[in-house]
């Protein structure tokens, strides 16, 4: 394969020239397709972190790229002063697809999370009557809803907030997973909203409890609280459906996505909600430059399309049930390296005990890089395993071999 640098040239450029608020393992990527990905020296490797699962139809699907190529040769951006022939037809796709009456199409995941507290905060004030500057908006710890000064002000994680203040107020955050501390705060006649991972993803794959998300969808309901659902991670189909929510039956009041709603290619977000909400926000309150442009456009619908088409949630399904039934049979095998494996389609999680040696997950992340598999730990001993949706049997087969293989030298040696 040709490239025009080595890994070891871009690795110290980055180091030399950019800011360092990442951390990343020391493997560069060149180029990717499919389930895979490639340094610039050719070495290929499985991806099982999907770009922290933007990447669920697979790097570089020829159709996403198809219409994204086609796309940029005849419009990308008009900023939304005019109509565009693309955002009216994508907007309709979208929410017909997950079954809303309102699309409103932002870039990142941070904007999408920011423009639905946004939504929460004006319904609530216009629509529930709460005094002005009290709209109050529920969280769980734990959560990740991205990086802006506003949504790490209800972050309880260290990393995201020290030396960032001061945090914004309006928020009450609760343990995750805990129906009875929602409900001591839902009578508060402040509160406008109850933002909510169905799983929290950057925490470990937390998974709430059965029946959580579908009770404290009712108890938001029994308050006029809206319950909005962060499926910036858990969305299209990454869980073995369409959304994490669907597990539950539950059709959230807001519904945030992002990352795989282009399929990695580029920043599209969205918030979906009906008339009630959606309708709160008039023209000239919130908006966005690149927001729902027509290569996002054009990109989203081809990207939602190879999702249905590929079934690609009843693939997750399938895989995800190989994947832990392999991994619980190697947690028996390796208790003193593998100590709990969890998941859902295939968002997974395997937390790995620290050795006596002192490596720790990152070691095994390093090792099955070598190996040529990708991941990535979060919080220093879990390691999250969620490859494109788009992966088969054999392809999964291959990369249970490399685990296992990998996890026999780490464990002995
Ligand atoms: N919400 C959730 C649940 C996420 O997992 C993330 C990113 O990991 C975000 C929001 C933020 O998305 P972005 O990084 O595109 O701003």
């Amino acid at each position: 394969m040709m490239s025009t640098i080595s890994s070891q040239d871009a690795i110290a450029l980055e180091e030399k020239y950019g800011a360092h608020n990442y951390h990343p393992l020391p493997v560069v990527l060149a180029k990717g397709s499919g389930v895979h990905v490639w340094d610039p020296e050719g070495k290929r490797y499985f991806d099982f972190l999907s770009a922290y699962s933007a990447v669920n139809q697979g790097h570089c699907h020829p159709r996403i790229i198809q219409a994204l190529t086609e796309q940029a040769q005849q419009l990308t951006l008009t900023s939304r002063a005019f109509y565009s022939v693309k955002l009216g037809e994508c907007e309709k796709f979208i929410a017909e697809f997950f079954g809303y009456e309102r699309v409103l199409m932002m870039n990142s995941g941070a904007e999408a999370v920011e423009t639905a507290i946004k939504l929460a905060r004006r319904w609530g004030y216009v629509k529930k009557n709460i005094p002005d500057q009290q709209a109050t908006i529920i969280v769980a710890s734990e959560n990740f809803h991205g990086r802006t000064t506003g949504i790490i002000s209800f972050s309880s994680d260290p990393d995201s907030t020290r030396n960032f203040g001061p945090y914004m107020p309006g928020y009450i955050t609760i343990p995750y997973n805990n129906l009875q501390a929602l409900e001591e705060h839902l009578s508060n006649p402040a509160i406008c909203a109850f933002l909510v991972e169905p799983i929290q993803g950057e925490a470990g794959i937390k998974i709430p409890d059965e029946g959580y998300l579908k009770k404290a969808y009712e108890l938001c309901r029994k308050h006029q609280v809206l319950f909005i659902a962060d499926e910036v991670q858990t969305g299209i189909a990454r869980t073995g459906k369409l959304l994490a929510c669907n597990y539950e039956d539950v059709r959230p009041d807001v519904l945030i996505l992002g990352k795989a709603l282009s399929g990695g290619v580029l920043p599209v977000s969205a918030v979906l909600a009906d008339d009630e909400v959606m309708l709160t926000i008039k023209p000239g309150e919130h908006g966005s430059t690149f927001g729902g442009n027509p290569l996002a456009c054009a990109v989203a619908i081809e990207a939602l399309s190879v999702v249905r088409d590929e079934k690609l949630a009843a693939n997750a399904q399938l895989m995800g049930d190989k994947f832990r039934t392999a991994l619980s049979e190697l947690k028996a095998r390796y208790p003193q390296t593998i100590s709990a494996v969890r998941g859902r389609g295939l968002l997974n999680a395997v937390e790995i005990l620290p050795q006596e040696d002192g490596r720790t997950a990152w070691d095994l992340c390093v090792a099955l890089k070598d190996m040529g598999l990708l991941a990535k730990p979060t919080h220093g001993h879990i390691i999250r395993f969620a490859p494109p949706l788009v992966i088969t049997d054999e392809q999964m087969a291959q990369s249970l071999q490399i685990i296992e293989r990998t996890l026999e030298t780490y464990t002995t040696s």
